[in-house]
């Protein structure tokens, strides 16, 4: 077992937190404030490779794997912890890595040198009114006609719809299309936002303000079907796959984010002095710091192996499916709940400064909670998960 990071990896880290910190960190802030991440930072993110780290050399991307989109998540959510510029990179590097791995060829060429050159958004739509989490209990749904499919139904808290408009891209999308089959008659294809039948609302969100989310509704859309990522009516499965990558690079920011806010506490608790010595003297503080400290240790740790297991298992070597599962829910449910702390205890270490906006804690609080509450799969989606592979599926509610 090996606990370096290979020299390849390192020297990617080092480079892309040179260049984060210099070009993202700064306007870090502003993103929040104009609800914008400026043209120039993504410009820049793809330039070094980051936006398409996971692309195939061949469709223009950097041809890294997880473990490298990993890193660069951590050093995202370091750079911005408003979260907005982690959750737009591993939106594209987590949905156009799937593409890649399972998308028609068609798709590929097309799509993946845009999504790699930032001039197409990728994203991913599987929420609807009615719930994220029960899949099959989904309204949107396709019907097949020729070579089309023709899509109807409406999908909500779906990240990157200005985005998308803006910039031309779009979301893969899943879709019921035989109801019989329930998780068995799901498809998942890729929706070009500007595709005819599809109206838009944005909604106004309390936090990660730099990207947007919104409602999708189609009426009688044609997605041509080769579009579609992998076989028709496995698209539960090949969503479920994606999930893998995407969570693993939500965890993997909220460690950035965790490290951020950790930095920013220590830093003050050695400055800040009352009753004549710093915080950091004191053990109620010091002895947080260094709890907090360890437990992201811990899930850096658990990521990191998350991203290795997926690499292993891109690479088509036998990898225990249980333990993979197990490790990514175990970083989905763990990361951004260790940030969220991590982040509050930094605020009460500032007292009543960090309640003012002159701190970026308040900021890194609001995304933060976006990780807490949902996106990318709840909470307690991810215990079901863990429920299911360590007591077994018969112990799952709804069995
Ligand atoms: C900022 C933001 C951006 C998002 N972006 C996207 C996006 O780009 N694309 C997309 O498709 N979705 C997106 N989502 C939606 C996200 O994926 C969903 O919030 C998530 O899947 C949960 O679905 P839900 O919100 O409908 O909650 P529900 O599924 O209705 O669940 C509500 C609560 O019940 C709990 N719960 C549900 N089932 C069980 C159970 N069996 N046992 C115990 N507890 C249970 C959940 O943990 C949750 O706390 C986004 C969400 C947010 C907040």
């Amino acid at each position: 077992m090996d606990f370096q990071l290979s020299d390849e990896e390192q020297l990617f880290q080092k480079s892309v937190h040179e260049i984060l910190q210099a070009k993202l960190a700064p306007v870090s802030r502003q993103i929040d404030e104009k609800h914008e991440i400026p043209r120039s930072v993504l410009e820049e993110m793809a330039n070094v490779g980051l936006l398409g780290v996971t692309i195939p050399d061949k469709y223009g991307g950097a041809g890294g794997n997880i473990t490298m989109a990993a890193l660069g998540a951590m050093e995202v959510g370091a750079a911005d912890p408003s979260m907005a510029t982690a959750v737009y990179y591993l939106l594209v590097t987590g949905w156009s890595h799937l593409t890649a791995k399972l998308g028609k060829e068609e798709l590929k060429s097309s799509l993946l040198p845009k999504v790699a050159s930032n001039k197409a958004f990728l994203g991913i739509a599987t929420t609807e009114p009615g719930g994220g989490s029960d899949l099959v209990a989904m309204a949107t749904n396709a019907r097949k006609q020729g070579n089309k499919l023709i899509l109807n139904g409406e999908k909500s808290y779906i990240s990157g719809v200005t985005e998308a408009k803006k910039l031309g891209g779009g979301h893969l999308t899943l879709m019921k299309t035989d109801r019989e089959l329930k998780h068995k008659g799901l498809t998942f294809a890729y929706v070009p936002i500007n595709a005819k039948g599809i109206g838009t609302t944005v909604l106004h969100n309390m936090g990660r303000m730099g990207i947007s989310t919104g409602i999708l509704q189609y009426t009688d859309v044609e997605v041509p079907e080769e579009n579609i990522i992998g076989d028709y009516n496995r698209g539960f499965f090949h969503a479920m796959l994606g999930f893998n990558y995407a969570r693993t690079l939500v965890a993997a920011a909220c460690v950035g984010a965790t490290q951020w806010a950790l930095d920013v506490g220590s830093e003050f608790i050695k400055k800040r002095t009352a009753f004549g010595s710093p915080l950091a003297k004191y053990e109620g503080i010091s002895f947080e710091y260094a709890d907090l400290a360890v437990q992201l240790e811990m899930t850096k740790n658990m990521v990191l192996k998350a991203a290795s297991l997926l690499d292993a298992f891109d690479q088509g070597k036998s990898v225990p499916m249980k333990e993979l599962n197990m490790a990514v829910a175990a970083s989905k449910l763990t990361a951004p709940q260790l940030a969220l702390d991590a982040v509050k205890k930094v605020m009460i270490w500032h007292g009543a400064l960090s309640y003012t906006n002159e701190t970026m804690l308040e900021m890194a609080m609001r995304g933060i909670l976006s990780y807490v509450v949902g996106a990318e799969g709840a909470l307690n989606i991810m215990r079901l998960i863990l429920v299911r592979e360590m007591l077994g599926p018969e112990y799952l509610p709804y069995r």
